[in-house]
């Protein structure tokens, strides 16, 4: 399977590098000239969870240079999901598929504008990695990656990715409810990214704070009534009680949108607690708690952007 990684950041260079490791035909594509200058000349360098590995794993600044493969696996932020599908067209055939295991809402719709649906598969994924600094990404943390199409009629793509993925040590399965899914990640993102971005404090932390759990549970909850009032198949769990196991379970972690704001950098707020409100909007789902979360979360990416 020939593929190409668009946006290789923390996780694209995670994905891509694991891939190429593995013998897997990949091209790294991203905008930054100085990472993928020092990706072709000293290789991409790993550390982490998955040891330290320099994998050699070509990069480039044009898709042109790579034309046409069968699996785009687009991992730039929610904020440049359309920007990037219309510059990576020159990577799209009529039997390309584009992957997005990105996190938020929107970035399926946003892909399947310039390819269509059929040709969209989604997904989570729960690794963690963060980028050090021009050709170098810490493995963070090792999680499930599931994958799953929007249409019937191309479960076998999906099949055939989790195949490869799995065959480079990326634990996948697939889904039947891809749509379920993304919005069970959502939820965990609206319990815990704004809060810990506002408050400075780890994933762990948030527990210890009554007020702060509650907060939680009012956002996820407000996520729930939205999911339900747009026909989302939510997973039959106990979702606030999940983001508190998740919470729990990354105690130690800093989440990604803590580490923005604190660099100073825009934050996926429009595609997480943002996009709950707006699809509140238009579904008549009051959604008061996500709404002052966006309000403080935008105020202080103004601050850093005077
Ligand atoms: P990142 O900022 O490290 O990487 C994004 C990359 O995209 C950057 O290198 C940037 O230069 C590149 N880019 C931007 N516009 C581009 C374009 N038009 N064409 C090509 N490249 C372009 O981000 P990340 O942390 O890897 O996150 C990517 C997505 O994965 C986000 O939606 C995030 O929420 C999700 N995610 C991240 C983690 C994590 O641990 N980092 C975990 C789960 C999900």
């Amino acid at each position: 399977m020939r593929v190409a990684v668009v946006g290789a950041g923390a996780m694209g260079c995670l994905y891509g590098g694991l891939l190429a490791e593995a013998g897997v035909d990949v091209s790294l594509v991203d905008v930054w000239r100085e990472h993928v200058d020092a990706i072709n000349a000293k290789g991409l360098h790993i550390t982490g969870v998955s040891g330290d590995i320099v994998v050699r794993v070509p990069a480039t600044t044009n898709p042109e240079t790579v034309g046409r493969v069968e699996l785009v696996l687009l991992f730039v932020k929610s904020y440049d999901t359309s920007k990037a599908m219309r510059d990576s067209m020159p990577l799209i055939g009529g039997d390309t598929y584009v992957l997005t295991l990105q996190n938020g809402l929107g970035n399926l719709e946003a892909i399947a504008e310039s390819v269509g649906l059929g040709r969209v598969l989604g997904g989570t994924t729960s690794h963690g990695s963060t980028l050090v600094g021009p050709r170098e990404i810490r493995h963070a943390g090792v999680g499930p990656t599931v994958v799953g199409t929007l249409e019937r009629g191309s479960r076998g793509t999906a099949e055939k990715v989790a195949d490869t993925f799995n065959g480079a040590g990326l634990l996948t399965r697939v889904s039947d409810d891809v749509r379920g899914d993304v919005w069970g990640k959502v939820l965990v993102n609206l319990g815990i990214n704004a809060l810990t971005a506002l408050t400075g404090l780890r994933n762990g932390q948030l527990l210890e704070v009554p007020e702060l759990r509650r907060l939680m549970r009012l956002a996820v909850e407000e996520g729930m009534r939205v999911a339900d009032a747009d026909g989302v198949d939510l997973a039959p769990i106990d979702h606030v009680a999940h983001v508190y196991e998740v919470a729990e379970a990354t105690a130690a972690n800093r989440s990604s949108m803590l580490q923005d704001v604190e660099r100073g950098r825009r934050t996926e707020i429009d595609a997480l607690n943002g996009a709950v409100v707006g699809l509140g909007e238009k579904l008549g789902v009051e959604t008061p708690v996500n709404r002052a979360l966006t309000a403080l979360v935008k105020g202080l990416e103004h601050r850093s952007s005077r």
